[in-house]
């Protein structure tokens, strides 16, 4: 009796450990057309500093205020992520330089299939989608904010295909934001018209 619970229980955890890691086997589908997520038209600063991390893209707009702009998905997808990391801190358009949170704030991951991902971070409030729910590509998903370790508001964005980090790809090319061993800057306009 006693095996015959054991000979199940090793059965099951093979099923459960095949159904985890043989998709995380699979080899990464095409890149998706990703648009830049925020608003189509918008002319937006995406930059880097050192110790930020490689690929990773602050935005900035280069018009007005960046408090509560819309965020939008950059492809379609499935929300697999829209909670906190980290903690919240008590940043807000009131009080801009209030306590600093930890890691990433409010924050939406989006599986985009073919093992792509994006991830939206430091975002002002509650993220407007839920987890499992499925958004097109330019949908809002939140607003601009600086919830988390962020210094002023603006929105940490980053594209991972399988394991890793790449560098982002707004409408077919390359952004340029690449190593993080230098503070450097780009301008792009969105295409993020669909929606
Ligand atoms: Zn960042």
């Amino acid at each position: 009796m006693v095996r015959a619970v054991l000979a199940l229980g090793a059965v099951a955890a093979l099923v459960a450990l095949a159904v985890v890691v043989v998709p995380m086997l699979r080899p990464p589908g095409p890149r998706p057309l990703f648009q830049m997520p925020v608003a189509c038209g918008e002319t937006w600063q995406l930059g880097t500093y050192p110790g930020h991390d490689d690929y990773d893209v602050d935005f900035f707009p280069t018009d007005g205020e960046a408090w509560g702009r819309p965020v939008l998905a950059s492809y379609a997808g499935t929300v697999t992520v829209a909670g906190i990391n980290g903690s919240l801190g008590g940043r807000t358009p009131e009080n801009p330089n209030g306590p600093r949170g930890r890691g990433g704030g409010y924050w939406v991951k989006i599986d985009h299939g073919g093992r792509w991902e994006t991830q939206y971070l430091h975002l002002l409030e509650p993220p407007l989608v839920r987890e499992g729910q499925r958004v097109a590509q330019g949908e809002q998903i939140g607003r601009v904010g600086s919830t988390g370790n962020s210094g002023a508001p603006h929105l940490h964005y980053e594209q991972r295909r399988g394991w890793d980090k790449v560098e982002t790809f707004f409408d077919g090319s390359p952004s340029g934001i690449t190593t993080d061993d230098r503070e450097y800057t780009v301008r792009l306009m969105s295409n993020n018209c669909a929606a």
